[in-house]
């Protein structure tokens, strides 16, 4: 008799270069060792774990004297990395299915044990950051004073998904400013990377005009972006140009309302990116 133990697969994430940014203050250090942490992740009938080779630095700035740093996809600490938690998402959101459901065929296809908490945390972090941060992008655009702006159906589709009421839903069709397009075909390169109906609308927009520019702040649908050669711009990105133009007095006070709205943004790239503009 054969034992159904599944396979457990550990795929290697290097995460330690000689020298790294401080989380907060985003001043380089330097190594002065490695450790390894081991983060669920998903494959289909496999128990994955991704097995994080981490650095920890000597730290040259005034906040720590000691960091460690995580690799992108990995929040810090966390014991399941962020495609668990999209996969999650994606069942609630897009499949419709009620926690249950959810947790029942995580457990099924990916052998994932997870806790109802750990979906309403997600499901929680989620709900804040369509709030806030998709409402608060909109006006950031149009302060930032982009020329047009475009929507594709799909992803007005996805917003109208939450119901009539939802108060983004109501903004879109309030926004005299925005420009709503027919969905069109996703290219092949786009449909490769498997992203969300809104995402691969935005992408499939911007191969049509070299000259435009999208806004994405999913890690993957930038990733396609930047294959495809497509100029991509994140919420961060839009602050900075804001400040930029002085549509803003400062970008500081905007992106912690992000973040406390929900939006999240990863300390260093953060600190990186505002000091572009002297903040
Ligand atoms: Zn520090």
């Amino acid at each position: 008799m054969g034992t159904d133990a599944p396979t457990t697969v550990l795929i290697p994430v290097p995460c330690a270069p000689m020298r790294a940014p401080c989380p907060t203050s985003g001043k380089l250090g330097k190594r002065k060792g490695t450790c390894t942490r081991q983060v669920r992740t998903v494959a289909f009938k496999f128990v994955a774990y991704l097995r994080i080779t981490y650095g920890e630095y000597t730290a040259q700035c005034k906040c720590c004297t000691t960091f460690r740093i995580t690799p992108e996809g990995v929040l810090p600490k966390a014991h399941y990395d962020n495609k668990v938690r999209d996969l999650v998402l994606d069942r609630f959101l897009k499949d419709g299915m009620n926690i249950d459901r959810v947790l029942e065929s995580l457990r099924c296809e990916f052998l994932l044990e997870l806790s109802t908490e750990f979906v309403y945390g997600v499901l929680r972090g989620r709900a804040e950051q369509l709030d806030m941060a998709g409402h608060r992008r909109k006006v950031l655009l149009l302060r930032a004073g982009a020329p047009e702006i475009i929507l594709p159906d799909a992803v007005l589709q996805e917003v109208r998904g939450r119901g009539a009421a939802d108060p983004v839903f109501q903004e879109i069709l309030r926004a005299v400013w925005l420009k709503i397009v027919p969905t069109l075909p996703t290219p092949a390169q786009v449909r490769v990377w498997n992203l969300g109906a809104g995402e691969s609308s935005v992408l499939a927009l911007s191969m049509t005009d070299r000259d435009c520019e999208a806004v994405l702040d999913d890690r993957d649908a930038r990733r396609c972006a930047q294959t495809l050669k497509i100029g991509v711009r994140g919420t961060l990105g839009l602050v900075v140009l804001a400040k930029q133009i002085g549509s803003i007095p400062s970008a500081r006070p905007v992106v912690e309302q992000l973040r406390r709205s929900g939006l999240y943004l990863i300390d260093d790239v953060t600190n990186q990116t505002l000091a572009l503009v002297g903040e």
